[in-house]
Order: structure tokens, then sequence, then C-alpha cells
């Protein structure tokens, strides 16, 4: 095994990783690549993320550019197999980087790149991020970061050829402090990044429990009829439950022990959530992500 993989990396320094990308016809004009349940490490080379196109009759519209340079030069490709198109648009979801560095590769194309206001703010051309890190110099190859075109403050409707694109930050405050949404409202499809998780656990590092389940709340409230998260396969009217039932019992949990004078050190102790122990990543990221909510759901009872 360790052989073989040596193999692959080596191989894949000299003609750059292969993602074996498939689009998913989801609905009408919309696709999808799939990324995997996991955490990002070599041998998916960042392949964690989802990763969509519209289809309209000026150009192709993307929700999320990947996690490198040569995992969009890809997707290109499956793209003109579908219509030989250009990129019109590429419209980050948030600023975390699994979903957003193949925003060069597109930029070279001339798509032009919308995000939130938080790019801006976080995503700093020179320093190094936490793909690169993981990944090393042949995996993260051509992969750079370009500053965007537009950025998105609040609410923005665009035409693109037959389609209307809504975008539109929920909360201040959810899976990050700039959460992006983008609704189709001819076909009813929803794409809402990270704000929706399945099959495998979230993470709060950035975010807010109150405000994720506010998100959540006003995602239920379009009636969609196709929500896409940025983690997970399930794509129908159901997709927001699971990370909701989470978080819900999660907040109530957490409040019924702080009303006990539960500490901090034991809380992650007390608060195992058995029922999810099953799912993708609940070893790497529960524990801290119980944490991230006490402390919030403590600050937030110390104000009142
Ligand atoms: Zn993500």
């Amino acid at each position: 095994m360790k052989i073989f993989i040596t193999i692959l990396l080596i191989l894949s320094s000299v003609f750059g990783f292969e993602y074996n990308l498939k689009p998913k016809k989801i609905t009408g004009d919309v696709y999808c690549f799939f990324g995997k349940l996991e955490n990002i490490n070599k041998q998916n080379a960042g392949n964690i993320v989802n990763s969509c196109f519209v289809q309209t009759k000026e150009g192709f519209v993307v929700i999320d550019s990947g996690p490198t340079y040569d995992y969009a030069s890809q997707a290109y490709v499956q793209m003109q197999k579908i219509a030989k198109l250009p990129v019109k648009y590429v419209i980050i979801t948030h600023d975390h980087d699994d979903h957003w560095q193949g925003n060069s590769f597109y930029k070279s194309k001339g798509a032009l790149l919308i995000g939130p206001r938080t790019y801006e703010q976080n995503v700093v051309v020179g320093t190094e991020t936490r793909m690169q890190r993981i990944l090393g110099k042949e995996l993260y190859g051509k992969t750079k970061i370009v500053k965007l075109d537009t950025i998105v403050d609040g609410n923005v409707s665009m035409t693109v050829g037959n389609e209307i694109f809504e975008i539109k930050q929920l909360e201040p405050i959810a899976h990050t402090k700039g959460d992006l949404i983008v609704y189709l409202p001819r076909s009813k499809v929803l794409f809402v990044g990270d704000l929706v998780f399945n099959g495998r656990l979230t993470s709060l590092r950035d975010g807010s429990i109150l405000g994720s389940l506010d998100a959540l709340k006003k995602i239920d409230a379009y009636h969609a009829k196709v929500i896409i998260g940025g983690h997970g396969y399930q794509t129908d009217t159901n997709a927001t439950h699971s990370l909701k039932a989470y978080l819900t019992e999660m907040k109530k949990e957490i409040l019924d022990a702080q009303d006990h004078d539960i500490g901090m050190e034991e809380i992650t102790k007390m608060i195992v959530m058995p029922a999810y122990q099953e799912m993708k990543l609940y070893d790497v990221l529960h524990k801290r992500t119980v944490l991230d909510a006490y402390k919030e759901l403590e600050m937030m009872e110390d104000e009142e």
C-alpha cells in the first residue's frame, strides 16, 4: 500500500493529480462534482468538497471552484464535454480554502469571481494556505491566490443567459462570518455552501451554533426543490435535517449542562451524542464543536 501511494505521488508530481471528476446531473442544467467525506490529505488532494456548475445560454456559472488549480482545470474539461461554452462567473460561498482554490484557473479563462467580504479580509495573497501546507508543492501545483472581482455585501441578483441567480448572506455569522447562498428561483435550486453538511460532521471553528441554526431555518423556508450543501451527497428537501438535528440536540444538552454548572473540563466527556458517532469525521470534529458551542452559549448567558 505504501509503495503504491509513493508511486502515485511520484506520478502526480510529473503529470498533476488525477481527480477523476465525474459531473452528476442534479436537475435541468445543474451539475455537481461531489467530494469525499474526509479531511484534506495527499491521497484525495483536497477533493473533499462539492463544486457545482449551472449551464446557461451565455455560459457556465460555477459555484465554489474546489481545492486546487488542477481540480478546476479538470472540472473545466468535463464541462466542455457537456457544452462548448465559457465560464462566465464563479461564485464563492465562503472563505474556507477547500472551496475557492480553483479561482486562479477560472480567472485565467476570463471568468469573473464573486464572493463574500470575508474572502477579501481573510484570503491574503502571498500567505500559505492550509491546503498548500497539507498537499505540498507538487499537488498544490499552479494554484495561486487571486482577488475577487465583485464582493457581495448582503444581496445581489444577476441574470446570466436564461437563468436568474440570487446571491445572499442569510446571517451575520453562521458557518463563517460570510456565508453566501445562491438561489435559482426558476428551478428552485438552492446552493448553500457549508451552511449544510450531511453524511459527515461540520465545524464551528469560525462560526456560531445559533447563527447556523437560524440559517438552517431560513434555508428550509425557501421550500427549494433541491438543496446542495458544501459537503455531503444528499440534495433533496431533507438535506438540512441531520445537521439541524445535531446542532439542536447539542444546544439543548449544553444549556442543560450549564444550568447544572458543568464546566468546560467535563463537557466533552458528557456530551457524546452517540447517535452521531458513526458519522464521518466524528472523532476529529465533535469535541471541538462542543467546546466552541459551549463558549458561545456561555457568553450569551453572561450577557443576559
Ligand atoms: Zn468546506
